[in-house]
């Protein structure tokens, strides 16, 4: 139905009626719409003359004179959307239809029609209509010949009456169709909450997988999937939480790191390496699964902390063996061969174990101690494994200490020089002193340079502790040349470590201690150890250089390392010295003062001379002697004394006889 059409109130009539002057009749009545004057002086004569709503009402009047015909015209409106508000239908029109037929079939098409019969006569009695055409309300009888007024009225009440119960249709269906409108809109607006509610779903997910991402890397290691630093440390710190709580509760943490891990990177590349950490942490996952957990009921955590560390979280254990017993388990399992890149490579773990008998408070601690024990493990050898126990601890106090006091060492004023003669073989004769470092602490006393130089050379302190002893030596060395009679030609030697060659102005700080000094550079002799030369090449360009200048090179604890006598000829040395170890042994068997001997005649045949330490005997001597040694050194002759008692040595003209 078309709603325009409707709001302007439907007024379309149809006549049906086979008699021409009916048509005529009522036409007139109604009025066709065009004649205005006319229509209005008959709608005061129907409405009343006050009135104004029937001045607005015109009519649409169609004619039919058959019921067939009719019936097509109502069919037609219906179509066209345009349907009759009301017909004047005759009940008699032979040959066709009668009145009730065609208003039964009307009906049928549209059952909204009001409709008045027409009739003349008494065809049919109001019950056999109602009875034709069931009980409504829409039907009315209207007698010919027609009272122009009764028929204005009816059309005009029943037009109305047809608009208001189309309108209330209409309303009815517009109703609906706001609310069928609304509803689709509900429905799209669901649906579009529907949406974005999936695709906030989508977001949150999202964030959350991307936030549980974050948590993942942040609590493993990219390399291996291990838990990392991070994890290790909150579960250690749930650990330590529980044995607070339950006294029988007992965990162990193993500090491990791969034996020669290092080696392997530096030979075959940071690739391989990359491979070998993760087979071994594959191993180690799986050798710990492996073992017997039913003893300890815990969750285990194999973590690593980067680099070729990895600690293993034992959270549960009868005894503190147990964790022992895993170490040496673990170990075991990774001296096997591994084999990456088709290559096959063996290696092994130093295990430090650290027990929560130790009364732990803090993760840090605990995992310091292991760090330590683990320190100790390799100390002692590689594949081994070390539990941690209150004397490591100490010494870790102790080193922890030196390490505090050492960066102030020099401030305060608290090195000092120790001197220990070095003597003529041939005849006895004080040929130079060899400068040795004390430390007086101001409460532990004297402390061996065996204790805090490799503290010191770890911390690099060592640089600058090394430069103050060269410069001390060199003015004590230049004093005594300067001051005693007959030690004009006296040589100072002086140890060097390796940090101090590796720093970039090594060779300015010897130039610069010789010159302020004073002290010829031939009286200058540097101690270094063969390892120093060999581990980095370019420690033999800065001894050369130093050589150049008139000092000489003299390598220190000959046979304790590398040792072997093919390769001296292409070092920048001047001397061997002969460790303490050769000189001891020398006396216990022929088969040692033979290896003596072979290397002080290759040593001669390169032009070194050679220095025997820790001659301790007369014995000894006798022997340095027979085999032709240059120069000796030893408690034999005189202990590591102060400059005074070194200074009255010379003076008093002391001296060694031969013996043999
Ligand atoms: P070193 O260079 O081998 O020094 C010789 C060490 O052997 C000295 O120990 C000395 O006291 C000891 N010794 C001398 N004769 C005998 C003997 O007949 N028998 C025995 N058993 N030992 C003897 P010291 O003074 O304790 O020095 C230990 C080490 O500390 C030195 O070994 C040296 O490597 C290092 N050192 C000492 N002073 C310095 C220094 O100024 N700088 C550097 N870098 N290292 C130093
Ligand atoms: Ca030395
Ligand atoms: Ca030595």
């Amino acid at each position: 139905m078309n709603d325009t059409r409707l709001e302007q109130h439907n007024r379309r009539i149809l006549l049906i009626d086979d008699n021409e002057a009916i048509h005529h009749d009522i036409r007139k009545i109604l009025v066709p719409r065009n004649d205005r004057s006319k229509f209005e002086s008959l709608s005061s004569e129907v409405f009343g003359e006050s009135s104004t709503a029937g001045v607005l009402i015109q009519y649409d009047i169609d004619s039919a004179y058959q019921g067939q015909e009719g019936l097509a015209m109502v069919e037609q409106s219906v179509a066209d959307g345009q349907p009759y508000a009301m017909a004047f239908v005759d009940i008699r029109m032979p040959p066709g239809w009668d009145g009730i037929e065609t208003i039964e079939r009307i009906w049928q098409v549209d059952p909204s029609i009001q409709v008045v019969i027409c009739s003349a006569h008494c065809d049919y009695s109001w019950e056999q209509m109602i009875d034709r055409l069931g009980q409504t309300d829409q039907l009315l009888i209207l007698k010919k010949p027609f009272d122009h007024i009764e028929v204005g009225q009816l059309a005009c009440a029943l037009t109305k009456k047809w608009n208001l119960a189309h309108q209330a249709t209409y309303k009815l269906d517009e109703l609906e169709r706001m609310v069928q409108k609304q509803t689709e809109e509900l429905r799209e607006a669901n649906e579009q909450l529907q949406q974005s509610n999936g695709s906030l779903h989508q977001e949150i997910s999202e964030r959350r997988r991307a936030e549980d991402q974050l948590r993942y890397n942040s609590l493993h290691d990219t390399l291996t999937d291990l838990p990392n630093r991070a994890m290790l440390m909150e579960r250690l710190d749930r650990c330590i939480e529980r044995t607070a709580r339950n006294d029988d509760y007992l965990f162990g943490v193993l500090f491990m790191d791969v034996d020669n891990f290092k080696i392997v990177n530096d030979s075959l590349g940071h690739r391989v390496g990359d491979q070998l950490l993760r087979a071994i942490s594959k191993r180690l996952v799986r050798c710990l699964r492996g073992l017997d957990t039913a003893s300890r009921p815990g969750n285990d955590t194999t973590a690593r902390l980067g680099g070729d560390e990895f600690v293993v979280l034992l959270d549960g254990m009868r005894d503190p063996a147990n964790a022992a017993m895993v170490a040496q388990r673990i170990s075991q399992t990774l001296s096997k061969p591994f084999s990456i890149d088709g290559k096959e490579i063996v290696t092994g773990v130093s295990v430090g174990i650290a027990t929560s008998d130790n009364q732990y408070t803090d993760a840090v601690d605990m995992l310091r101690d292991a760090d330590t024990a683990l320190y100790q493990a390799k100390e002692k050898g590689r594949g081994r494994y070390e539990m941690f126990n209150r004397e490591m601890h100490e010494k870790v106090m102790a080193r922890l200490e030196i390490e505090a006091d050492l960066r102030k060492i020099i401030e305060r004023d608290q090195l000092h020089l120790q001197y220990q003669p070095i003597v003529r073989v041939s005849d006895g004769v004080i040929e130079g002193f060899e400068a040795l470092v004390r430390w007086i602490h101001p409460t532990r006393g004297l402390i061996s340079p065996l204790d805090f130089i490799p503290v010191a050379e770890e911390t690099g302190t060592i640089v600058e502790i090394g430069e103050w002893v060269l410069r001390e030596a060199c003015r004590q060395a230049h004093e005594w040349r300067t001051t005693v009679p007959g030690f004009e030609d006296l040589s100072m030697s002086v140890n060097v470590s390796s940090r101090q060659l590796v720093c970039n102005d090594f060779l300015a700080q010897v130039e610069s201690a010789i010159t302020d000094t004073g002290l010829d550079p031939h009286g200058l002799k540097l101690e270094v150890t063969e390892s120093v030369m060999i581990e980095d090449e370019r420690t033999t360009v800065v001894l050369q250089q130093i050589r150049d200048r008139g000092i000489a090179i003299r390598m220190d604890d000959f046979g304790t390392g590398y040792s072997s006598l093919s390769y001296l000829h292409n070092l920048p040395i001047d001397a061997i010295k002969l460790d303490r170890a050769f000189i001891r042994d020398m006396s216990l068997d022929g088969h040692h003062a033979a290896t003596v001997q072979a290397v002080m005649v290759l040593a001669k045949n390169r032009g070194f001379t050679v220095i025997a330490e820790g001659v301790e005997t007369a014995e000894h001597l006798a022997t340095l002697q027979v085999l032709d040694c240059d120069l000796a050194q030893g408690f034999f002759f005189s202990k590591p004394v102060n400059a005074e008692v070194a200074s009255t040595m010379m003076m008093s003209g002391a001296h060694w006889q031969k013996v043999a």
